[in-house]
């Protein structure tokens, strides 16, 4: 009997350090993440509170109104309608990121801080004072650290570029993709386009397009980065001592063995083999493969650097992580799964093989490199301000991941990637700008079932004092060195122009 009670007792201990378990697991996330639980359509205290709250209103970084609400006084009380930029270039450029009022974007500013701009996060006395005063209550208002005027630059710039045409003279549309812009020393997202846009003001227009208007391709889109992810297998190289100074010969094909033993090929970019054109290195290092991105060269350094390693490098710059952002929703990266085949190795190498990234973490790898090997958290909100015009919140960068257990190796990706974009034979010089130190990778990843290839560009300049990174994604457009390092240079010119009129950072 005592020995019963006794283990009686001593479940009930187990169960109630369970319980406390679980109540400071919850309290944790709920401070942490309680955007995302928040903003889920089956939260009825937001259903609620669309009823009687006037939701705050959202500013970009230089406090342009991006959204704000006309309130409409009705018998059993008030309506609220979203009204949204007057300039439709503008509305179009941030659509993704703020979203618009029926919610057709996922997790947009509108739906994932709805818990903000609904007033959830105000204090109970702000709520009595608000009652006792008679006042209609107004949640926060939201300042961005987007800059409008840039997205919309950039928006009139990808809609400039116009895809291949099939046949001679045909009309083609400006290609699907993605484009974000971020400050790589404080996370802060200063740019973050998806095309094709839509207008929240004509909402019409989206719901007839076959293109997916509402996806956000910069934080939802999965792509093969291409060679883009040559930073990655040039980081695992350099951080492996018996490799980091190995010269390779590149044949301009790359021999490797598929599941079923059959010898596979990996060649250059302008290798035709109908054709019988053999783009050849010969004799080259890792520098130079890297600038004139050579697959020969990386096919054979991911075989070299074993898929164990090459998989904890990318895991170390994101890929397999959980993105838990406080500001952004962001889709997970992958990198393939285990046992695989000496050919789907060496395609890893190059950026191919079911490797999948969104544009934004394509520019937090950018960023991570230009930033020492630190990869800030990206963020969205610049300020959150109460409806008394108290402060609630200022944005206070974080870090998301240390990188590099060696600084050295980001370093010298810093002069790898300089000379992409600045030394004779580098595919990225599209990208260049006099006078400062730009630094890139192009991609041009091979899309299954397509014929054409995604055209990518991640970079950044190499200075404190323009602490700029970006990256571009241009679907079906072909070579990125030849399409998206254009459109890398005129963000790169636009950012350091308006540095050089203002004297401010954007
Ligand atoms: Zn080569």
């Amino acid at each position: 009997m005592k020995q019963l009670r006794q283990n009686i007792r001593r479940v009930g201990l187990l169960l109630c350090v369970l319980f406390s378990l679980l109540v400071l697991y919850g309290a944790y996330s709920l401070t942490n993440y309680g955007s995302r639980w928040f903003s889920t359509s089956a939260n009825s205290w937001l259903r609620g509170a669309k009823q009687d709250v006037v939701p705050g209103d959202i500013y970009d970084a230089n406090g342009v109104l991006l959204a704000g609400s006309l309130v409409t006084d009705t018998p059993e009380g008030f309506t609220v309608t979203r009204q949204y930029h007057t300039d439709p270039a503008v509305r179009r450029s941030v659509a993704h990121a703020v979203g618009d009022a029926s919610g057709n974007v996922a997790n947009s500013v509108e739906t994932f801080m709805a818990k903000a701009l609904y007033g959830f996060d105000q204090s109970l006395t702000e709520r009595v004072s608000d009652f006792i005063g008679g006042q209609r209550r107004k949640g926060d208002s939201l300042t961005l650290t987007l800059d409008s005027a840039l997205s919309a630059y950039i928006l009139n710039r990808l809609e400039a570029i116009r895809l291949p045409a099939d046949e001679p003279g045909e009309a083609t549309l400006a290609p699907a993709g993605a484009v974000t812009v971020m400050n790589w020393k404080t996370g802060a997202v200063l740019a973050e386009l998806s095309y094709p846009t839509f207008d929240p003001a004509n909402l019409q227009t989206a719901a007839r397009s076959s293109r997916q208007p509402y996806f956000n391709r910069a934080t939802q889109g999965m792509y093969a980065p291409g060679s883009t992810f040559k930073v990655v297998t040039a980081a695992a190289v350099l951080g492996d001592p018996q490799l980091s100074g190995r010269s390779f010969t590149c044949t301009g094909a790359y021999e490797t063995e598929d599941s079923e033993g059959r010898t596979r090929l990996i060649t250059d970019a302008g290798t035709d083999s109908a054709q019988g054109i053999l783009v050849s290195h010969g004799q080259i290092d890792l520098r130079r493969a890297f600038r004139v991105s050579c697959n020969n060269t990386f096919a054979e350094a991911a075989s070299l650097v074993t898929d164990a390693k090459l998989r904890r490098q990318a895991m170390a710059f994101g890929f397999d992580a959980n993105f838990l952002f406080r500001d952004i929703v962001l889709e997970n990266s992958s990198y393939p799964d285990e046992n695989r085949t000496p050919w789907q190795i060496a395609m890893t190498g190059i950026g191919q093989s079911g490797l999948q990234a969104s544009p934004l973490h394509l520019c937090l790898i950018a960023s991570a490199i230009a930033n020492g090997g630190v990869m800030m958290e990206p963020k969205l909100v610049a300020r959150a301000t109460a409806s008394n015009g108290t402060t609630r919140r200022v944005l206070e960068p974080q870090t998301a991941r240390w990188v590099f257990d060696d600084p050295a190796v980001p370093a010298m990706l810093r002069d790898y990637m300089y000379d992409v974009v600045n030394a004779e034979g580098g595919t990225g010089t599209r990208a260049a700008l006099v006078g400062w130190r730009i630094c890139g990778k192009t991609g041009s990843a091979e899309v299954d079932s397509q014929a054409r290839t995604n055209a990518l560009f991640i970079g950044f300049i190499d200075d404190e004092r323009a602490p700029y990174a970006l990256s571009i994604v241009l679907e079906d457009m072909g070579g990125g060195g030849t399409y998206a390092a254009p459109l890398a240079h005129d963000i790169f010119a636009y950012l350091v122009e308006h540095l050089q009129n203002t004297g401010e950072l954007l």
